[in-house]
Formats: structure tokens, C-alpha cells, sequence
């Protein structure tokens, strides 16, 4: 199969088409979908002479405007430098998560004999306990530079202590801390029992997973789960969703057969906010599943979701969100399985795995935590899996949404941890594409996907971002858009900001008016962390200046915008001031942001009247607070309430 640039695909009579690098999707009309037939590989002059019989050539004109457009904003088609490519085979290492199983707490009488010529003394050992801390030691020990780690249990509730489990995650939190690490609990309760489980759950696995943030809760959230209660899914969903701050519990349904489609509305029903189809799981446990039959039955599920979201009753159904969320913040993932670089599994007798879903598989021993022995070599082989190494991924068009897939699945379907299934393959491609048309669909009708997303991130109005997916798609009816920086437009700012006295590179409306010059453009020129800096660019790609966003640390729903244009006479242009106005707005919407206050120097006119002209009202002025050129000068503060 050759590598397609952009592809092209027909789903419940719609046609869509897809960039494989970035994820950014379109819906097309006749007209682009039969010059994408030929888009990029041929040129313009082909395209029209192929195509000049059946449109007007305004019109083809226009398609290939927007699609060399869209180019332009590296939405589509994003060009491949060598820096590029190294990185994107770079490994990243560090272990994230370890799972752990813990076996049944026993007291057992140890014999241990003090150095060589010592003799033997008796002592108590507890070896869940201790099993549980040599998996922390592992955690911490491997996960190098990652910060935020999982310390995962998994068990039945039967088997749950929940005092025991409490007890090691205090101490993997307090261990973490010491390292400069964030950790988070997870426990995986598998086989929950149900009484009365509707019909739609019947031959499926019920799991349920639970994260908490705060040790000293985890207890108490822990106790209602344990022990050999079957629970109603009512009673279910109040355990696992407490509605206490730092706790956060999911409902994981495992298929055993291909009748899945009326699980997701069973659970949603019964109230549960976060669901999970377990698919890896279902043909890892039951190999003879029917690919084609099991993802037809995800589409159906993501019919539900989609027409829920359409009436705003919000929830979150993995991995369907989790794909959604990549769409729409530009998010390639080239390797979606951690298994072995950034996460292991320990079983009850202390053999190390790469991942949970391969414990119990011996030719996958990495090694043992009671002896402190791994094998690099063994650890070494999980390096290399993912779209980026895998052959078939290498042409699909789904590389960068699957990534690669799970490679325990693979493993299980066709005996090759490194080798996907051709079956489960064409099903997995199909099941994304439905999913591509359903977001295409749902954001075209302005579902707001930040209530999800927020479940996704663990953020709220926190971290400003901005989604390359929606700012490339309202850009589309705009005049000027933004982007990124990047690295390529170092040279482009030198020019641009040396000895450039304008207020976005000299004034900071954080900075202090005790601050040196040096330091008050150190910081406009190195700005908060949480600030985005991006380029305003023409249609065609051009750039023509620079805005700087960033979130407001004391009142939420607060931004400061800093503007920055290249051409004086820009500020005065109609068309860019209309441009500007609708990205301001189209930011707000996602962002959620209600007030940005923006900041003109009263030195530069001509900046503070296309302030007012694009919808912000003087609210004030910041009295002497920029200092330049040995003069002091008065900043007008500019206010813009959105809707
Ligand atoms: S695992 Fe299959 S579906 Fe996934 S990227 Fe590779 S070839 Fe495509």
C-alpha cells in the first residue's frame, strides 16, 4: 500500500479526508474531494486541466487556495526536516506507571542470617507489604525524568485491603515527593460482581478503576469496594464517583462477545460520567473475537456518545474521547502503548513485565524485584515498537491516531508482540473513521468538547491552549490567522525585535516599575511560562506580526493579550482588524475564557485604535509603568468582555 499524503474516505455518505502527520480532518464537498484525487502530487496546472471540464476554474482555484492555506499553517501537509525526524524516532524514556498484584497478605516467620559468619535470626516478614514497596523502589528507580507517575493496584474486591493498599500508596506518595515526583494511586478492581445487572451486561467483564490524589482519603474511598458484595450499578457508581475532591473512578466493561452496543447506554443510564470499552482487553482474553463484528458494535457506541453530546447530556466513553481529543488539539501519537519504556507490571510472586496485560506470559519476563534483577536486553526489545517501526503502520492512514496499537493484542492475535493483525487492523481503521466523520459532524453542529476534555486533562480553565484543529478550521473564513512559533521563526523574530521598541517586546504588565530596562525586557522577551506566544499570519501563510495570550493567576476566566504588528498600516487595515476580532473570538470559545485585557503604550496610537476598533474599551491606565529610553511612559489598559 503506498503512504497517501492526505487521505480520503466516504462514511454514512459524507466524505471526509484526513491528514495522516497531523490528524486535522475536513469534511469535502464534490469539488475538493475530486481535487484532492490529485492534490499535492500533481501540480496546479494538472489539477485545473483534469478537472476544467466538470468546475469553473474559480472554483478549483479557490479549493486549492484553502488547501495551500491550510498548508501554509502546517495544518496539512507539514514539511519533514531532519531535526524533525530524528526526534520523532526518539525514545521517551522513563517509566510513568507500574501496576502491581499484590499476593494475599500473610505474616510469614523468615529465617535471615547476619553477614557471612553471623548467625541465623527468625523475623516476621509481610511479603505483600513488601512486595508493594520494591515496586515503588522500581517506580522511582525508572522513571528518570518523568514527573508525574501512577502507582497502580490491581485486584478483586475480595482480595482488597483496602488499609494495606492505603498504607503503600502513603508511602509510594511520600517516597515520590522525596524524588521530585507527582504520584497518583490507582486501584483496578477487576471481576466487580453485579446484582441485577441488566441484560446488556450480561457475558461481559465489569471492572472498575478508581485514582486518587490524596492518601489519607484513599482509604475511606477504598472500604466500600471490598469484600464479596455483589453491587447494584446504582450502588456501584455512588463508590466509585464520590464527588470528593482528588478521587476520580471509571467503569471499565471488558467484552466477552460482540453484543456490546447497548452496554453504553446501560452505564450512562445507570450514571456512571466515565466509561470504558475495554477492547485490547476483549481480544487479549478471548483471541477468537470476531474483529469486524466487535468494532461494529464500538461504531454503534459511538453513535450513542455522538448523539448525547448533540444534547448536551455530557460524558466521557473511551478510547472514543481520548481519539476525539487528538483531532482536535493536533495531537499525533506515533506510539500509544507504553508497555516496557514507559510502564511495567509487577505479579504476586514479584516477576517484573512490561505491562499488565502480558503478566503470566513467561517469554515476556523482564525480570525479578525480590533478587533486584532485570534484563536490559529484554527491556531493550519493547524500544522499538509503535507506527514509526512497525511496517505495516509505516503506510496506514490511521498511524498517527492508533499508534500502533496494544502490543499485547498483538501478541495474542497473531503470535508477535511487533506484528499487528491484518483483521484487526481493517477493523481498527474502520471503527476511526467513523469516529473522524462523527467529530467532523459534532463540531460542525458546535458541540463544546471542554467539559469532556476537562475530564480528559484533569483541567478546567487552567492552561491556556489552543487547538491547531479549531483555529485552522474558523481560520478558514478568516483573512489572518495564527500559529505556533517555531524553531524556523527565530531568524523572523531576530529582525523583527532587535532594538524594536514597541510595547508587546518592552512592557510586561507583570513586571515592576523598580525593574531595570534589562530586566523589563528580559521578561517581555522571555514571557511566563503559561503565555503563548503565536504568529499572525496572512491566508497565505505570511506572517505579519505576533499575539501573546496568557492566563490571568488570580481570577480564572481572565486573559492578557499582547499585540504585536509588523507594518504600521497593518493596524489601520480593515481586513485585518476583521480577521483579528474573529480569532479573539474563536479563542474565548475554547479557551473559556469572559475578559482579556489588553495593553497599548499611550507612544503607540495607532496599536490602542485597533484596540477599540476590534471590540476593547479603554478600561484605564497603567501611570508611568513602561520605562524607555530613560523616559516614563502611561500604558493604556484595554478591556473586552465576551458574551
Ligand atoms: S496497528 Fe494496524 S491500524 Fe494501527 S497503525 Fe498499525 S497498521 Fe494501522
Amino acid at each position: 500500500m503506498p503512504r497517501e499524503a492526505l487521505h480520503r474516505f466516504e462514511e454514512g455518505g459524507r466524505r471526509f479526508a484526513v491528514d495522516p502527520e497531523t490528524c486535522f480532518c475536513f469534511e469535502c464537498d464534490d469539488v475538493s474531494w475530486d481535487v484532492l484525487a490529485y492534490y499535492p502530487q500533481a501540480s496546479v496546472q494538472r489539477v485545473l486541466h483534469e478537472l476544467g471540464d466538470r468546475y469553473e476554474r474559480k472554483e478549483l482555484e479557490e479549493v486549492l487556495g484553502e488547501l495551500e492555506w491550510l498548508r501554509s499553517t502546517k495544518a496539512i501537509l507539514p514539511a519533514m526536516t531532519p531535526d524533525k525526524f530524528a526526534k520523532a524516532f526518539q525514545v521517551e524514556r522513563g517509566v510513568r506507571r507500574i501496576t502491581v498484584r499484590l499476593p494475599k497478605e500473610t505474616q510469614q516467620v523468615e529465617e535471615r542470617r547476619r553477614g557471612w559468619f553471623g548467625g541465623a535470626t527468625r523475623a516476621l516478614s509481610d511479603p505483600a507489604r513488601e512486595l508493594g514497596r520494591d515496586a515503588v523502589a522500581l517506580l522511582l528507580s525508572r522513571s528518570l525524568e518523568q514527573r508525574q507517575l501512577t502507582f497502580a493496584f490491581q485486584t478483586t474486591p475480595q482480595a482488597l485491603n483496602p488499609d494495606l493498599v492505603a498504607d503503600l500508596c502513603d508511602y509510594a506518595i511520600r517516597m515520590g515527593r522525596l524524588s521530585g515526583k507527582e504520584l497518583t494511586a490507582s486501584l483496578h478492581l477487576t471481576d466487580v460482581a453485579l446484582d441485577g445487572a441488566p441484560e446488556a451486561l450480561k457475558g461481559h467483564d465489569v471492572c472498575v478503576q478508581l485514582d486518587v490524589s490524596d492518601p489519607e482519603a484513599l482509604a475511606r474511598h477504598l472500604r466500600p469496594l471490598a469484600g464479596g458484595d455483589r453491587f447494584s450499578l446504582t450502588r456501584l457508581a455512588k463508590a466509585i464517583q464520590p464527588d470528593a475532591p482528588g478521587v476520580t473512578g471509571r467503569v471499565v466493561v471488558c467484552p466477552g462477545h460482540a453484543g456490546l452496543a447497548d452496554v453504553v447506554p446501560a452505564l450512562h443510564e445507570a450514571g456512571f460520567r466515565v466509561i470504558e470499552l475495554d477492547l485490547d482487553g476483549a481480544f487479549i482474553a478471548h483471541p477468537e473475537l470476531e474483529p469486524a463484528a466487535v468494532m461494529a458494535a464500538q461504531r454503534e457506541c459511538a453513535v450513542y456518545f455522538a448523539k448525547c453530546l448533540l444534547a448536551r447530556r455530557y460524558f466521557r466513553l473511551d478510547p472514543i474521547t481520548a481519539l476525539f481529543y487528538r483531532i482536535h488539539e493536533g495531537k499525533p501519537v506515533a506510539r500509544i502503548d507504553g508497555a516496557g519504556t514507559n510502564e511495567l507490571a509487577v505479579d504476586a510472586d514479584g516477576v517484573v513485565y512490561p505491562s499488565w496485560r502480558l503478566i503470566g506470559a513467561p517469554e515476556f519476563a523482564l525480570g525479578q524485584v525480590r533478587e533486584g534483577r532485570i534484563d536490559e536486553d529484554q527491556v531493550r526489545r519493547f524500544e522499538d515498537v509503535g507506527a514509526l517501526t512497525t511496517a505495516p503502520c509505516l503506510t496506514c492512514w490511521a498511524r498517527n491516531l492508533c499508534g500502533g496499537g496494544c502490543v499485547a493484542v498483538h501478541h495474542a492475535l497473531s503470535g508477535s508482540f511487533r506484528r499487528p493483525h491484518a483483521a484487526w487492523c481493517d477493523a481498527q481503521r474502520s471503527w476511526m473513521s467513523a469516529a473522524v466523520s462523527a467529530f467532523n459532524l459534532l463540531s460542525a453542529q458546535g458541540v463544546d468538547f471542554s467539559p469532556i476534555y476537562a475530564q480528559l486533562t484533569g483541567k478546567r480553565g487552567g492552561g491556556l491552549r489552543l487547538s491547531l484543529w479549531s483555529m485552522a478550521r474558523a481560520a478558514l473564513q478568516m483573512t489572518v490567522s495564527m500559529r505556533p512559533l517555531e524553531e524556523s521563526d527565530a531568524e523572523m523574530l531576530v529582525r523583527w525585535e532587535n532594538w524594536n521598541d514597541a510595547g508587546y517586546f518592552t512592557f510586561n504588565p507583570r513586571g515592576v516599575l523598580m525593574a531595570t530596562v534589562y530586566d523589563r525586557e528580559m521578561d517581555a522577551l522571555h514571557p511566563q511560562s503559561l503565555d503563548q506566544e503565536m504568529v499572525l499570519t496572512r491566508r497565505d501563510g505570511a506572517p505579519i506580526g505576533l499575539v501573546r495570550i496568557g492566563p490571568d493567576m488570580q481570577h480564572a476566566g481572565l486573559v492578557h493579550v499582547s499585540v504585536f504588528l509588523r507594518d504600521p498600516a497593518h493596524y489601520a487595515a480593515e481586513d485585518i482588524r476583521k480577521g483579528f476580532r474573529l480569532l479573539v473570538q474563536e479563542a474565548a470559545k475554547q479557551q473559556e475564557f469572559r475578559r482579556a485585557l489588553a495593553y497599548a503604550p499611550d507612544r503607540e496610537p495607532a496599536l490602542q485604535a485597533f484596540l477599540e476598533a476590534i471590540g476593547f474599551e479603554r478600561a484605564g491606565a497603567m501611570r508611568e509603568a513602561l520605562y524607555l529610553h530613560g523616559d516614563r511612559h502611561d500604558v493604556g489598559v484595554y478591556a473586552l468582555t465576551f458574551a
